[in-house]
């Protein structure tokens, strides 16, 4: 009757979003873009599992992002790893560069790491999860198998607060809305790992969607590619159909998180989006 289960359980999960404040009750939200560094891809090949870019190169971004609702505050991935700040290192065949570790920014906009909420996290490459063990006391929401599945690998460091049972830490199956209003939701998209997800931030200004590594860059996704490092191509194609349909259906802003021209799509840190 595991069916009867998961059905009941939905129709709980329905019932509970019905009660979400109305869109012009919730608090405003604020958007900060957070410079997480930058990746020199020398064989952009990987990113396709036809072949599609074979002998070609090129720079991504790496983007990270503090969302305030009220007095609550989610950071949304955590970029590459910090220890290095300030000079290249290498990620696999990669070259990566990070600027300006992330508590350093939230400084600057007067955010300590204890007052971040919770951290949620896209997916569990090194990337994306770099930095999160920066916040200790925040709840790490990430999605199931990508939590079980960086317990057990070489990455298990990046989020030692929770990985040792000590944090508190939400794996996600489906959906999730974050602070219970309806405002800023994790879309459950697996393809690239597992747990991939992506997420939803209604802002005043308009929906806004940020990729996650649904797709790379603007290329990747118009062509439907798949880096050939993914998890699972039909899951990768299924979640690409749902993110398209949820763009359209909101006609949400949509921001590639490795997309260097979808930088200036939001208001340059340390000014915020609304
Ligand atoms: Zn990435």
């Amino acid at each position: 009757m595991r069916w009867l289960k998961t059905l009941s359980a939905g129709v709980a999960a329905f019932a509970l979003s019905g009660m979400q404040a109305a869109p012009s009750t919730r608090p405003a939200l604020s958007m900060w873009r957070l410079d997480c560094g930058s990746i020199q891809v020398g064989d952009l090949n990987v990113f396709s599992d036809t072949f599609a870019y074979v002998g070609k190169s090129k720079t991504l971004t790496n983007s990270c992002y503090l969302i305030r609702n009220g007095d609550r505050l989610l950071l949304w991935d955590t970029g590459l790893p910090g220890e290095n700040a300030g000079q290249n290192s290498s990620l696999g065949s990669m070259t990566v560069v990070v600027r300006r570790r992330i508590v350093d920014q939230l400084a600057e906009i007067g955010v300590r790491p204890a007052q971040v909420n919770f951290v949620g996290i896209s997916h569990n490459h090194q990337d994306h999860i770099g930095q999160a063990a920066d916040f200790p006391q925040a709840t790490l929401l990430i999605g199931a198998e990508d939590f079980e599945a960086t317990k057990a690998g070489q990455n298990a460091n990046r989020i030692a607060p929770w990985a040792s049972g000590a944090g508190k830490v939400e794996p996600i199956r489906r959906d999730h809305d974050v602070f219970g209003d309806g405002s800023v939701t994790i879309l459950d998209m697996p393809g690239h790992t597992p747990g991939h997800q992506a997420l939803l931030v209604r802002l005043r200004s308009g929906p806004v969607l940020l990729s996650g590594d649904q797709f790379h860059f603007t290329e990747n996704r118009r062509s439907r590619g798949v880096p050939s490092f993914n998890a699972d191509r039909s899951d990768t194609l299924g979640s690409h159909d749902r993110f398209e349909a949820i763009a359209s259906a909101l006609k949400a802003k949509v921001i590639i998180q490795h997309e260097p021209t979808d930088v200036a799509k939001l208001p340059a840190f340390p000014r915020a989006a609304q």
